[in-house]
């Protein structure tokens, strides 16, 4: 097969350390097959060359955590502090005429700001079959839940029978599991959930009153499953912090991503260094919900591989990864550019366990995007995360798959 493209740009930054002037990067099918000088890139062959100017080509960014099939729910939300009022406005938002809608529109969206890869919550179990035919690379999590009772015996029977016959993987698509949160989901599902091979992330040490719970057993959550008519007369609050919970029940590996991790102790996070798992910090909804303070920079500073994600439009502002890139380097100002950089790409596709994404190398897959930057001299990474960067193209496995219309 002959070269299918050669993308040039001012810049080419293929990690973090790397600066290319005068860049260009050579695809073959769905892959790369050549990095570097651009006139030693254009010598391996004379395929069409796009020529993007005064920009940035880099990695495709990857959104380590997001809902999809929440996308058009999203207006009526409103915004509130108390996480339980905003969990009553979501429940049965999700109805099966808005599903594919709202996920086609969250890829486009995804895309649009500069995303080759998401890890995307399946809420009912349709999303995956969607999401199949899109051209964005996903790691789709089946979501477990059911706190007890009847509804605890359904979500194993679901998740057993999702696990008798799991989605099948392609080129872009990787199945995977979410057991919910601890509030919603019971032991023995989050156990059953760790008796297979597949990746699997969860919802946790998100509020004070999931804290509350799980040492007490009393607070909002407790309000939350009584309103419901949901029983925790079996329920025996385990006296300890939600990571701790993670470690006894075996969530804590290397291909876990914990989500969230805003309230952490010492503790915990000498845990989390420990169990290698990785942590998605959301920060526009940490901000959306009010939340001050995430202990991120403890968390980069202990070497703990932490991914960026979106969470669902119902607790942001936009699906756009490069949105929340500039709204970290707005609100995260001791982290350096560079690892905001590897955040976003590399970490994220570490994280969601993709071999071969999240650089521009050699037979790396070809995940890139060309970011306008402001052209003011300062160093190329800083200038993508400057306000004014804008996407104009994103390619997944060699396939152009958005294009800025400016
Ligand atoms: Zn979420």
């Amino acid at each position: 097969m002959g070269l299918c493209m050669i993308l040039r740009a001012k810049y080419v930054i293929p990690n973090s350390r790397t600066i290319i002037e005068n860049g260009a990067v050579a695809i073959q099918g769905s892959q790369i097959v050549d990095v570097g000088f651009y006139p030693t890139v254009r010598n391996s062959g004379s395929p069409p060359i796009r020529d993007f100017g005064e920009t940035v080509l880099m990695p495709g960014l990857v959104n380590a955590h997001t809902h999809l099939d929440l996308t058009s729910s999203a207006d009526s939300i409103q915004r509130t502090p108390k996480f339980i009022d905003w969990i009553f406005q979501i429940v049965g938002k999700r109805n099966p005429s808005t599903i594919e809608p709202s996920i086609r529109e969250g890829v486009q969206q995804s895309l649009a700001g500069g995303a080759t890869t998401v890890g995307d919550i399946d809420g009912t179990g349709e999303s995956v079959q969607i999401l199949r035919n899109t051209p964005i690379r996903k790691m789709v999590f089946f979501e477990a839940l059911g706190f007890s009772g009847e509804r605890a015996a359904m979500g194993l029977a679901r998740l057993a029978t999702y696990l008798g016959a799991p989605p099948v993987p392609d080129s872009l698509l990787t199945p995977a599991l979410s057991p919910h949160a601890p509030y919603s989901t019971s032991a023995d599902i989050y156990r059953q959930c760790v008796t297979s091979d597949l990746s699997v992330c969860t919802h946790i040490a998100e509020t004070e009153e999931e804290l509350e719970f799980l040492s007490s057993g009393t607070g909002a959550f407790l309000d939350y499953l009584e309103a419901f008519g949901i029983s925790t007369a079996e329920w025996h609050p385990p006296q300890i912090t939600p990571i701790q919970y993670m470690e006894t029940l075996g969530i804590l590996r290397k291909d876990s991503l914990l989500v969230h991790c805003n309230y952490l102790t010492d503790a915990d996070v000498e845990l989390l260094v420990q169990s290698g798992a990785s942590v998605v910090f959301c920060p526009r909804s940490h901000h959306y919900f009010y939340h001050t303070d995430h202990p991120v920079v403890r968390l980069v500073e202990k070497g703990i591989n932490v991914t960026i994600g979106t969470d669902s439009l119902a607790s942001n502002w936009s699906l756009s990864l490069l949105d929340e890139l500039k709204f970290l380097a707005r609100t995260q100002l001791c982290i350096h550019p560079e690892t905001l950089f590897d955040m976003v790409t590399y970490n994220g596709a570490k994280g969601l366990c993709l071999a071969q994404v999240g650089r521009l190398e050699k037979e790396w897959q070809a995940d890139i995007i060309a970011i306008q930057i402001p052209n003011d001299g300062r160093p190329p990474i800083e200038q993508v995360l400057d306000s004014s960067s804008e996407n104009l193209l994103t390619v997944v496995g060699g396939k152009v798959c958005y294009t800025s219309n400016h």
